[in-house]
């Protein structure tokens, strides 16, 4: 497993574009609006930008989870793009810190730890050239923990942490601190029932799925959506009506199973905490936010995501199968309903019956006290 900062990653890929015969890099220019010709379906010809146009054969919506390509169809006279959405309930509080030293480390500092406590989830991620991601993901609607921005609070909360307070003594901080709430499993289409929203226009990364930063299926949804893309413009250079029908198939094929699983778990999860919470009076009299479907309940034939990472803590076969399904290389389905799987997961439990060892909790006292150090 390679663990990387997003910084670093865009610095390897820019590099090696500038590399690649033929390609020009604008950087700095903002797409304001999609240039169209009319028709139906209007077809896309290039983008808008503050200093004029930019006229395309192809053009592919990189811009993320806020892209604004809603509005671009909407000045196309373009019908809106389908969306499925399912709450991950987290906010989600990181800061970057580098190695201060390489010896008594508290754990391996190239692989991550995430513990999901009672009441939040912490983890630690390692990065490259000695850098560590250290992150608190309590429920957004936990509004006690609205103060981990503060990076004072942060480190005290994450102190409170047993199996991970001692990554603050070999780390010092590098930047901010990274809060980021409002975090939905997300996954959005270019073709409805009635077929392609527009022509000529191909969405990637975030701008078609977003799930659960936890899982870190993000960099796996860009990679997916950008390879497959690829194959269809060298399957399809001249059509542009082909080029939409399949990339959006290879997102029905590729995308759409992991954004189903994300959300199913994600429901199971917000379940149980939001339960906790309700139990020790932390969210009293607060509406609760609708929780996604929890999908199909474990059966004879079929185990779960959590099952079978719980599993996998016991098992070397399952936790290579659970990595597959969290790297986005095997489908979940396929892999919760083979009999080898279940049987082999049953088993598991059979001889595990308490299960994974629950990870030490904060002291409550010393949470509180934590989280009441905000100025
Ligand atoms: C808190 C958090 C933690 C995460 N952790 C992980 C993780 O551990 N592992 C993982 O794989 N994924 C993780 N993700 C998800 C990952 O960050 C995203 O999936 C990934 O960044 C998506 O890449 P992207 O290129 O599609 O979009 P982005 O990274 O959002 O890039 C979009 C780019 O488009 C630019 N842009 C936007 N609008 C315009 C415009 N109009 N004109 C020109 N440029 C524009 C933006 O400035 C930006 O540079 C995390 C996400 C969050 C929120």
């Amino acid at each position: 497993m390679l663990l990387t900062r997003r910084s670093t990653l865009d610095r390897v890929l820019d590099a090696r574009v500038r590399t690649e015969p033929g390609v020009t890099l604008r950087g700095g220019a903002t797409v304001r609006g999609l240039l169209t010709e009319g028709g139906t379906p209007p077809r896309v010809t290039g983008v808008r930008l503050d200093d004029g146009a930019l006229a395309a054969d192809v053009v592919v919506d990189a811009s993320g989870r806020r892209s604004r390509v809603d509005d671009w169809l909407a000045d196309a006279g373009a019908r809106p793009r389908p969306v499925v959405t399912a709450d991950c309930g987290l906010a989600y509080y990181s800061r970057h810190y580098r190695l201060r030293t390489t010896d008594g480390l508290p754990g391996r500092a190239d692989n991550r730890t995430i513990l999901p406590l009672d009441e939040f989830v912490a983890g630690m991620w390692g990065a490259d050239n000695g850098t560590v991601l250290l992150g608190l993901c309590p429920l957004a609607e936990d509004h006690r923990f609205r103060v981990l921005r503060d990076p004072e609070v942060f480190t005290a909360v994450f102190d409170t942490v047993p199996g991970l307070r001692g990554w603050l003594d070999v780390l010092d901080p590098v930047g901010d601190m990274f809060p980021m709430g409002g975090l939905h499993n997300t996954l959005h289409r270019l073709v409805d029932a009635a077929g392609p929203l527009v022509l000529g226009l191909h969405a990637v990364g975030d701008g078609v799925c977003t799930t659960n930063p936890t899982l870190a299926r993000g960099l796996g949804v860009a990679l997916r959506t950008v390879l497959d893309l690829v194959d269809v413009l060298a399957e399809h250079p001249r059509d542009p009506l082909a080029r939409a029908l399949a990339h959006d198939a290879a997102i029905t094929e590729g995308v759409e199973p992991y954004y189903v699983d994300q959300a199913r778990t994600d429901a199971a999860r917000l379940a149980r905490v939001r339960g906790v919470l309700h139990a020790r009076g932390v969210l009293d009299g607060r509406p609760a936010t609708p929780a996604a479907p929890a999908g199909p309940a474990p059966s004879a034939a079929r185990v779960g995501f959590d099952e079978l990472s719980a599993a996998a803590f016991f098992d070397a076969a399952l936790f290579r199968t659970a990595a597959s399904v969290r790297g986005m290389l095997v489908r979940p389905e396929a892999v919760y309903t083979d009999p080898a799987v279940v049987a082999r997961v049953r088993e598991v439990q059979a001889a595990h019956p308490a299960g994974v060892p629950a990870p030490a909790q904060p002291d409550p006292d010393l949470l509180a006290k934590a989280l009441a150090a905000a100025v």
